[in-house]
């Protein structure tokens, strides 16, 4: 029978939840559990795919090709697992589906309201990644601040779900904020005490408190929280702000998290095969030297838009026990010859990411360029690949004025267009070629190679592709398509096999990085940048 472990956050937003419900999944996976996250956001919009980067971050593309929350990436990378459509849940998903059946009838006449069918819906979402995966452990986080209009419905169903499961087969953990006051030299607990009542407020006690906080918490504070929270004192929780995400499991290992959280599920607790992760731990504190990264995209304000692509970069660092550099490059400023060469000339390694529009495209193809003729390092993802073909074409080919149809309708060579499945798509939401698809790799090539297999399956999240009509005369000029879909119809990878490393794919490598397990691809880009050191 599943275990329940709901995750709430209070006093401020951006806790990292996310982050604390993946470290103890970790800490219940090294134990030798099953385990899946759930993740429930609270907007309107049914997937975060029609959503901005820089309102929400990276959207995140899961194997069954569903656009979600980046905290799936998180969940993914600390329980290695492979999550999906079920693991995201948004309001404007469960809305949406309530609406379609009180069309259909099928509420025989009844008034249709948030309680009970909006929350019964809820209900129906845990139960479902319940049925389909059979973990021993469902950890669902609830986005957002407890207290915030627009999640009290997930907050209220949560009640009555734990209400429903019984005692010891549910629990609640709640995230919080211990701010510092320098004056004082204190750590306050007023606003946690406070957070924690409004939960209450809502019928919901919490089991667990996680306290984020600069400082470490005195013994009287977390005497204090537990008296004022009615937890048990082994039930507070410090989590304290650390160089990498990836210590945090190790930190609530050694306040025995995971066996606080099993006493309470009534769960014999196990011994935790923690070894491996420790020696990650251990290999990204020591670093032995530095990788200097360019990432050249239009979303570098805000980083989290391409969080799975910088913790691919990490993740590849640290199976060379190097920390990596990123310096953040707007590509638009990359639209100047000289701008563009003054940004790259300090860097180890160059990634182009996946984008929409045609704002700072001109700056990529420069970017490009500039790693082809200088042989530095270079990795393309998605759009990066498009306009590495387009850089390729135009001055290599010589096919001037050679550009995606998405930039370009009236292009003069448009060697990417748009897919013929999606000629006739009109709607946004959940309407691009996604999830994972195969591809094969050729023989001998660069990414073969890396891969180690000539069969793979990326996941994909893009409207575009290379257009076959120019296939023959592009690769007749030397950029080898080294990848292509089991029919052979969609270039998946193209690279130059005469450089250290200048590859690219049309899926989206990123998401299936490990920290255990860097991705190929990426490992490939810093393997080649860390030789020329
Ligand atoms: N805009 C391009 C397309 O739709 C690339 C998408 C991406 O980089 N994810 O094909």
């Amino acid at each position: 029978m599943t275990k329940y472990i709901f995750i709430t956050g209070g006093v401020v937003s951006s806790l990292g939840k996310g982050i604390i419900a993946a470290s103890l999944g970790r800490l219940l996976r090294a134990r030798g559990f099953s385990v899946i996250n759930q993740k429930f956001d609270p907007y309107i919009n049914v997937d975060p795919g029609t959503m901005s980067p820089f309102q929400h971050g990276e959207v995140f593309v899961t194997d069954d090709g569903a656009e979600t929350d980046l905290d799936l990436g998180h969940y993914e990378r600390f329980t290695d697992t492979s999550l999906g459509k079920l693991n995201n849940v948004t309001s404007g998903s469960v809305y949406s589906h309530v609406i379609k059946k009180e069309r259909r009838g099928d509420y025989l006449g009844a008034t249709v309201q948030v309680i009970p069918h909006i929350t019964n819906e809820i209900k129906s979402r845990i139960n479902g990644a319940s049925k389909q995966f059979k973990p021993d452990f469902q950890l669902i986080e609830i986005g957002g601040t407890v207290g915030d209009i627009e999640s009290l419905p997930f907050v209220e169903a949560i009640r009555q779900f734990k209400a429903e499961a019984g005692i010891g087969n549910a629990i609640s953990v709640h995230c919080t904020l211990l701010p510092y006051l320098p004056t004082s030299g204190e750590l306050k607990t007023k606003p946690s005490q406070h957070s924690v009542n409004v939960l209450r407020s809502y019928g919901i006690q919490p089991e667990i408190l996680v306290c984020r906080t600069t400082k470490p918490i005195p013994k009287t504070e977390k005497e204090k929280l537990a008296l004022f929270c009615s937890v048990p004192k082994e039930a507070v929780i410090e989590c304290r702000d650390m160089k990498s995400i990836y210590e945090v499991p190790l930190a609530l290992e050694t306040q025995n998290m995971a066996k606080v959280v099993l006493d309470m599920l009534r769960v014999p607790d196990r011994k935790a095969d923690l070894k491996d992760w420790e020696k990650l731990v251990e290999r990204i504190k020591n670093p032995k030297k530095v990788v200097r990264v360019a990432i050249a995209g239009k979303y570098t304000k805000l980083s989290d838009a391409y969080i799975s692509v910088v913790e691919s970069l990490k993740h590849a660092g640290y199976a060379n026990d190097a920390s990596i550099d990123i310096k953040w490059i707007n590509s638009e400023e990359c639209i100047d010859d000289k701008k563009c060469k003054e940004l790259l000339k300090d860097v180890h390694a160059v990634v182009v990411p996946g984008g929409f529009g045609i704002r700072g495209i001109e700056g990529k193809l420069n970017v490009i360029k500039y790693a082809r003729e200088n042989n530095v390092p270079f990795l393309g993802l998605c759009l990066g690949m498009q306009c590495a073909v387009i850089e390729y074409a135009r001055n290599v080919v010589g096919l001037k004025g050679a550009n995606s149809s998405e930039f370009d309708e009236h292009a003069a060579y448009p060697v990417i267009d748009l897919m013929l499945e999606q000629k006739n798509v009109n709607a946004y939401g959940g309407t691009m070629r996604l999830g994972a698809y195969e591809c094969i790799l050729k023989k001998g090539s660069k990414a073969a190679k890396a891969y180690g297999k000539e069969k793979i399956s990326e996941r994909h999240r893009h409207r575009y592709e290379v257009n076959n009509e120019y296939l023959k005369q592009i690769s007749d000029a030397g950029l080898v398509f080294s990848g292509m879909s089991p029919d052979g119809m969609l270039a998946e990878v193209i690279e130059l096999p005469k450089l250290d490393w200048f590859v690219a794919s049309q899926f989206h490598p990123e998401f299936k990085s490990r920290p255990e397990k860097p991705h190929p691809l990426f490992k490939g880009l810093i393997d080649a940048a860390i030789k020329k050191l």
